[in-house]
């Protein structure tokens, strides 16, 4: 064994792993000194940006690489208030150049193997491959222009490699009947309603199933959070068998800021084996608004999108993300939250798109607190002929306290309380709690009106009491 290390000891974890010639190392070199302050490239040896109108998504702290989370704030990204959000800028150029159909691809994860190499090299050995003849001189039969041909036999394979074949089409569930009693509850067409309880900051589960058995006989399924706020809770997994257990319909979240494509796999098979079948993929709160210290704040493995390809294709297909077979394929109902007012609808609906298309069954949105603020996200999804691809699960909450109510009107991106409900809340004195569940009641009777609402997901913020008061009202 050396002793002596003078190198290695310099070198980044990774490296020493890897070998690159001389010639991979000059390239990478110059792609590093021209592309990153063209395009603020970041090299992580995938590149995307024919697909990303030519910014480099790669600063998104959150690494996501399917489009903005909903934490985009007037342009600007959540995670760092000082910057825009990068998502948010490739979007507009997109429809400024008219690429918006570029965003619809559903993107793999990164390959950490290349990070840090060249891709021009990349397409020249492909280019080799194909050769440039069939390329300058695409075959008049087929009507193809050279574009055509170099992007469906150069950057696509490129982008898409055999293990992913990520595309831009519709995937409908490949079982017709009901992998779960929401997903049956869905089909039948009634107003469906589902809660959120909080899973507990302690290993104690007696309050958990207090809060259960609370929740329970009023509603079709409840949904446990994965670590919201990035602040660390009971996990969703095990709240979800505990409600399995008490016979109740769990809905787990996983969020990508917690798993990586491994975990998330491996998730997915388990809960299965604790009787949970409603899954909804999200990427998290950036652990930028959690406790200190800190985690890295930079990389996420996986995003939304991808964890919900990766899903439906195991559940689907049988296969593992490596391509190797699942004797046993996962029942999985999928969903995946939706934030209508991140921005303008016509490119909220781009990413909502992505996430039908990739898997997502059901959408949770966030809090709505003015049902006709929705028109316009629906009238696009509509439009667009999606909400016959996905039911639509509208999150409300009554609100506790006046505190709280300015909190989320103050803190939350996409969150917004119009003033006439403010005005009444504050004038609602010792009745607060009273105006509140009433004001809950009134917002659940209008959506049931609006046609594409499948149902409401109830986030009682703790007030888990309250559910009972609202649905005896609204029934
Ligand atoms: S974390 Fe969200 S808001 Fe920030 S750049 Fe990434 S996608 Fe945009």
């Amino acid at each position: 064994m050396a002793v002596f290390t003078p190198v290695r000891r310099w070198q980044p974890a990774f490296r020493p792993f890897r070998r690159l010639s001389a010639g991979g190392r000059m390239l990478a070199f110059t792609e590093r000194v021209v592309k990153g302050p063209l395009f603020g490239c970041r090299m992580c040896g995938n590149c995307l940006l024919q697909e990303t109108a030519f910014i480099c998504h790669m600063e998104c702290p959150k690494g996501i690489r399917n489009g903005p989370c909903g934490g985009v704030n007037d342009g600007y990204c959540y995670v760092d208030p000082t910057r825009s959000c990068v998502w948010h800028l490739i979007y507009e150029r997109s429809r400024r150049m008219h690429r918006e159909h570029r965003l619809l691809e559903v993107l793999p994860p990164v390959d950490w193997d290349r990070a840090g190499t060249e891709t021009w090299g990349e397409v020249v050995r492909k280019v080799r491959e194909v050769g440039l003849r069939n390329i300058i001189f695409p075959s008049k039969r087929k009507g193809k222009s050279a574009g055509a041909v170099l992007e469906e036999k150069v950057f696509r394979p490129l982008r898409q490699p055999g293990w992913w074949q990520g595309d831009s089409e519709y995937h409908p569930p490949a079982v017709t009947e009901p992998r779960s009693r929401l997903e049956s509850e869905f089909r039948s067409g009634r107003f469906v309603i589902t809660a959120e309880v909080q899973p507990p900051l302690s290993a104690a589960t007696e309050k958990l199933e207090e809060k259960i058995r609370l929740v329970k006989p009023h509603v079709t399924a409840i949904n446990f959070t994965d670590g919201s706020s990035a602040i660390p809770r009971m996990s969703s997994a095990a709240c979800s068998a505990v409600a399995s257990s008490l016979g109740a319909e769990p809905v787990m979240q996983i969020s990508a800021r917690d798993n990586n494509r491994n975990s998330l796999q491996s998730q997915a098979i388990g809960a299965n084996a604790l009787g949970v079948y409603n899954i909804v993929c999200l990427s998290g709160d950036s652990p930028r608004v959690g406790p200190t210290p800190r985690g890295n704040l930079n990389i996420i493995d996986i995003d939304s999108v991808q964890m919900l390809w990766i899903l439906r294709r195991m559940r689907d297909e049988g296969i593992w993300l490596d391509g190797r077979e699942i004797k046993n394929r996962p029942k999985l109902f999928l969903g995946a939250v939706a934030s209508p007012f991140a921005q303008d609808p016509a490119l909220q609906v781009i990413r909502d798109r992505k996430k039908i298309n990739a898997g997502a069954q059901f959408l949770q949105t966030n809090l709505v607190f003015d049902p006709d603020s929705l028109d316009p996200w629906f009238e696009r999804l509509d439009k667009e002929q999606l909400l016959e691809k996905v039911f639509i699960l509208v999150g409300i909450s009554p609100l506790r306290s006046m505190n709280l109510a300015l909190y989320l009107h103050n803190n939350i991106p996409g969150v917004t309380i119009p003033d006439a409900i403010m005005k009444r809340l504050a004038g609602a004195g010792d009745k607060f709690a009273e105006e509140s569940i009433a004001i809950t009641v009134e917002n659940i009777r209008r959506l049931k009106e609006k046609p594409g609402v499948s149902g409401v997901h109830i986030m009682p913020l703790g007030w888990e009491v309250a559910v009972s008061q609202i649905i005896s009202q609204v029934l």
